[in-house]
């Protein structure tokens, strides 16, 4: 499997899908005359500004690359949580816009009939809609989950099976049901959007701004690659591992291929919800790119996890490019601070940097 993942950042989501999309040569992968599966994540109706469910923009401006290379039988598939209704998730989220504009069907996996399908002995309900797809197109959201610590594409695919088979999976403890699922189901491409995903919390709320948009060919180093986008080690998420060990991908992200096509250059807003506006107490920034100060919060969300984020009290953390040039004494995040006397380097520099740094140099 491709240990390519193909990276940029903005705030444009038409321009940046189609980046990545044409890097990564998407066209090229889809076999001729084949239905294309668009499996966004819709797990509640709530707009994807929220933080839980997928950008409508990303999902129009990949309908509009595949169309514009002569594919046109696509399907958008989806199954919200139990406690929702696909429907009402469709509308308000601006999917029945996209399928009127588009032309593009919608199909609510609750309504589907199931196939029974086991592997290592467990058997679960898919969709038949799913399996008869020619290649599908997984879309997750990078964000946090109260029980499994991140969602992303291996996570997704729980949209795949009937609400009788969600339950069950919960009962199961998640993880090893999750991981065999991606054995039965699996996904041909899978383009995360990073916009803007919750912090720790799979229906929204706390959203911080990340302001990227990635994608590749295995899941496993997809879901690697989010879990190190938020502070965790791959080992650290129980159904990477069983996933990585079963054979549905790697979790190398220590020798993954990551092409950045554009960077970061927007700035920082202000934090909109409590949680997220708690761990912005503790940085200083002048005019930090919004990556940089996502992967800040994302590693802070960490210490706090740790019980180490109050050691950081009046410490203020320092980052941006307001601190370009300036040499003081203090704690610094980016290259733009490496005169700060204590900095970690990079541009931005990743979270699981800033952790170490945090943790190690700083304590
Ligand atoms: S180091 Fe400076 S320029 Fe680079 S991403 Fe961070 S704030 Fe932006």
């Amino acid at each position: 499997m491709d240990k390519k993942i193909v990276i940029t950042y903005g705030e444009n989501p038409l321009k940046m899908v189609n980046e990545v999309l044409e890097k990564a040569d998407l066209k090229s992968l889809i076999p001729v005359g084949t239905t294309i599966g668009i499996k966004p994540n819709l797990v509640v109706s709530k707009p994807s500004c929220l933080g839980a469910t997928t950008s409508p923009e990303m999902v129009s401006a990949l309908i509009e690359y595949l169309k514009s290379y002569g594919f046109d039988d696509i399907v958008i598939l989806e199954s919200s949580w139990i406690g929702d209704s696909t429907s009402r998730a469709f509308k308000v989220c601006g999917y029945e816009d996209i399928s009127k504009k588009y032309g593009v069907p919608l199909f609510d996996i609750k309504k589907d009939t199931y196939s029974v399908k086991t592997v290592n002995g467990i058997s679960m309900e898919i969709s038949n809609k799913v399996l008869d797809v020619g290649f599908l197109i997984n879309m997750p959201v990078l964000k946090g989950h109260c029980q499994t610590y991140i969602t992303g594409a291996l996570k997704n695919l729980k949209g795949c099976i009937s609400d009788r088979e969600k339950r069950r999976f919960h009962t199961l403890g998640l993880h090893k049901p999750i991981a065999y699922l991606n054995k039965v189901v699996k996904s041909d491409f899978i383009l995360v959007d990073g916009l803007c995903g919750d912090l720790d919390f799979e229906e929204g709320g706390n959203p911080v701004k990340m302001n990227r948009i990635f994608c590749g060919t295995d899941p496993v180093l997809i879901d690697a690659y989010i879990a190190s986008c938020m502070g965790y080690k791959p080992q650290d998420i129980d159904y990477i591992k069983i996933a990585s060990d079963i054979g549905v991908g790697s979790c190398d992200i220590n020798n993954a291929d990551i092409i950045v096509v554009s960077k970061d250059t927007t700035v920082a807003q202000p934090a909109s919800s409590r949680k997220v506006q708690q761990l912005a107490g503790y940085i200083d920034q002048k005019g930090a790119c919004s990556a940089c100060y996502a992967n800040l919060i994302q590693a802070l969300a960490r210490l706090n996890d740790k019980g180490m984020l109050r050691q950081f009290k009046n410490k203020s953390i320092k980052i941006g490019q307001g601190y370009k040039g300036k040499e003081c004494d203090g704690i610094g995040i980016g290259s733009c601070t490496r005169g700060l006397s204590r900095n970690i380097k990079g541009c931005p520099p990743s979270t699981p940097d800033i952790l170490e740094f945090l943790m190690n140099d700083v304590l």
